[in-house]
């Protein structure tokens, strides 16, 4: 829950009774703002430049020794520092998150203390165990190990207990107001309006004991009663909508927890969960986004009734801090989006008569791991390497302002990761054979070709060279033209690393017009104004290559008709184009027996490679013995264009 996507500071119950959540929205966005105005003022150009200025070996900054991070730990400078990672466990993990686990682990790490992961289940009707798994494997894969995993039931034995406590202290009340009346008491709508108690805030503290064991019991049904905290509702000098009364406990009927089976009709809210588990762990620096900054009043308010902090002190207790998020601009992060893409969906619209359309929208992708996603396990699926989005987090840096950044940015950070990590291999997506006819054979030959022709990747493969050999149809045209430097009839092109060029004789063409194959020679002693890339025929290996493009033709997806399925109709026929027929060099096979195919938990040992001058890609998981299939992940440099 500390690290939502999509609705920030909001406890159920508090989603329910509105108000308050939209304060907080406003809030957030207001801070949100400031803090991007205060970014710019700092760093007024390219984020980035300052990390490329040292050498090509040097790590980025260390976001946790300087800056921010630095004076978060200087205000309490704990002897063994204990942070937490707390999702909900009610869906996949995405770019954003890999921020939260960065900082909180990292921090961790950085000053040799433990970092817990935390699964945040205190809502039964959204968690499933594929969730809870998946979680675990990413932060894995990201390179941490969490010091112990725990989740928030785990406490909702003590939970419970200090709700009673809260409550003997005159701390809480059980309410039974409607979620308008809620509203109402909270300001109204807009918050501006009188705020007042209702005649629950006074009843006797043994009356509230009795209907909280009441509620527990199973007396009332959902939104019948609500455990709400005793705070400064009435004072008309506390601005803050977290000091509102937040709700503490809420029923939840009919319901099946995955660790607490039936025990509970009543379950904690975050609000009142989340401090008390971080003080309960012996939590010293509890970091989440600045969305929660407006909640630190009601987590030292409600760990000060308790007697787990020391009002204005950072001796005893945890201490909340607020970094600002990583926002992919362009992009659907929403849990609830994501599962609309992934599951299809109905959407229901009026037309101009009145009635109502039904539309049925089937799936637009294969799953949550699908590379057009930007979940973290579409994101490894798709061949980005953990630790290339480790480094892109260092790179923009940890501080108080939100980050929002566009998919070339990220996709940029990845280039430069893989640029001096990976192996170049050819790959030809959309082969026409060459018959090269003077072909002779002396020139039947093994070439020993680097991994890397700039020396930074260690090795080097043999390439076979045969008589017949396929090049890719863009780097052929029937019609020569002056600015026009690859093959075309009567025209010499270079093949890379081949001792010598080509010249173009005849081509012949299928009965629709598509080039199916050319006939060359040999053109020793001529110099080709370029080099194409190219397989040979007698060894390919077929391949099936997937290239991806952005999932939707808008811009901001986020903006598209979300509620009766506008959305559908900006989706890009050509997010995923498929090149069934693709060949790559021999030397696949032996880096295919060296690798695994499908990374998990700590295993980031998936096959990269560069081809030549079309793109990254990566195998694939759904790739068989008889056909490997390709992800690209990034193209070799950003498209202007789009
Ligand atoms: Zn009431």
């Amino acid at each position: 829950m500390a690290e939502p996507t999509e609705a920030p500071a909001s406890a159920p119950p508090d989603e329910e009774k509105g108000p308050s959540k939209r304060a907080l929205e406003k809030a957030a966005k207001k801070a949100a703002a400031k803090a991007k105005k205060a970014e710019h003022a700092l760093r007024p150009k390219e984020p980035s430049k300052p990390a490329e200025k040292k050498p090509a070996n040097a790590e980025p900054a260390n976001v946790f020794s300087e800056g921010w991070l630095k004076r978060v730990y200087e205000e309490k400078p704990a002897k063994e520092v204990r942070s937490r990672f707390p999702p909900e466990p009610n869906g996949y993990l995405h770019i954003g998150h890999c921020k939260a686990i960065a900082v909180n682990f990292g921090f961790a790490r950085h000053h040799e203390g433990v970092c817990f992961l935390r699964y945040d289940d205190t809502n039964p009707e959204k968690e499933e165990e594929q969730y809870f798994t998946s979680i675990l494997d990413i932060i894995k894969w990201l390179g941490f190990e969490p010091y112990k995993i725990t989740y928030s039931s785990d406490n909702f034995d003590k939970l419970y207990e200090l709700a009673e406590q809260l409550i003997e202290k005159d701390g809480a009340y059980v309410c039974h107001c409607s979620r308008e009346e809620v509203n109402m008491q909270r300001g109204g709508p807009d918050n501006r309006g009188a705020r007042y108690a209702c005649e629950h805030r006074t009843r006797p503290i043994a009356e509230s004991i009795a209907e909280f064991r009441a509620m527990r019991n199973g007396k009332y049904k959902a939104g019948e009663a609500y455990l709400r905290m005793k705070q400064s509702l009435t004072d008309p000098n506390e601005g803050n909508p977290q000091m509102w009364d937040l709700p503490a406990y809420r029923v939840i009927e009919k319901n099946h927890h995955h660790r607490t089976g039936e025990k509970w009709r009543i379950y904690p809210t975050y609000d009142f969960t989340h401090c008390i588990c971080d003080a309960l762990e012996g939590i010293t620096h509890s970091l989440c986004t600045t969305e929660f900054q407006q909640s630190r009043i009601s987590y030292d308010w409600l760990l000060e009734q308790l007697d787990m902090k020391v009002p204005k002190s950072e001796e005893k207790g945890p201490m909340q801090r607020e970094y600002g998020r990583l926002n992919l601009g362009g992009t659907i992060l929403s849990k609830r989006r994501i599962l609309m893409l992934v599951e299809g969906t109905t959407a229901e619209k009026k037309n101009a008569e009145g009635t109502v359309e039904k539309r049925t929208i089937p799936p637009s992708v294969r799953g949550w791991d699908d590379p057009r996603l930007y979940t973290l396990v579409a994101l490894r699926r798709r061949g980005i390497p953990a630790k290339a989005l480790l480094n892109f987090v260092e790179e923009l840096g940890v501080n108080d302002a939100l980050t929002e950044i566009q998919p070339p940015r990220l996709e940029s950070s990845i280039r430069k990761h893989l640029e001096r990590t990976v192996a170049r291999q050819m790959l030809v997506l959309d082969p026409i054979k060459v018959i090269i006819e003077d072909f002779a054979a002396e020139d039947d030959q093994e070439i020993t070709v680097p991994y890397d022709p700039k020396g930074t990747i260690p090795g080097e493969r043999k390439v076979k060279l045969g008589k017949e050999a396929y090049i890719d149809r863009t780097d052929f045209r029937e019609e020569d033209d002056p600015n026009y430097f690859r093959l075309a009839p009567n025209k010499v092109v270079g093949l890379y690393n081949v001792p010598f060029p080509i010249r173009a004789t005849s081509y012949s063409k299928d009965e629709n017009g598509r080039v199916t194959e050319i006939k060359a020679v040999k053109a020793s002693g001529e110099k080709p104004k370029t080099y194409i890339q190219w397989v040979d025929a007698a060894t390919a290996v077929p391949v099936k290559a997937r290239q991806y493009n952005f999932l939707f033709k808008s811009e901001s997806p986020n903006a598209l008709d979300w509620k009766t399925g506008g959305w559908a109709d900006d989706l890009n026929p050509e997010s995923e184009v498929i090149f069934e027929n693709a060949v790559i060099e021999a030397g696949i096979k032996g880096l295919l027996k060296e690798h695994t195919l499908n990374p998990s938990g700590s295993s980031d040992d998936l096959i990269r490679f560069q081809a030549l001058r079309t793109a990254y890609f990566c195998v694939d998981v759904d790739s068989t013995e008889d056909k490997i299939v390709l992800n690209q992940i990034v193209t070799l440099r950003e498209d202007k264009a789009k």
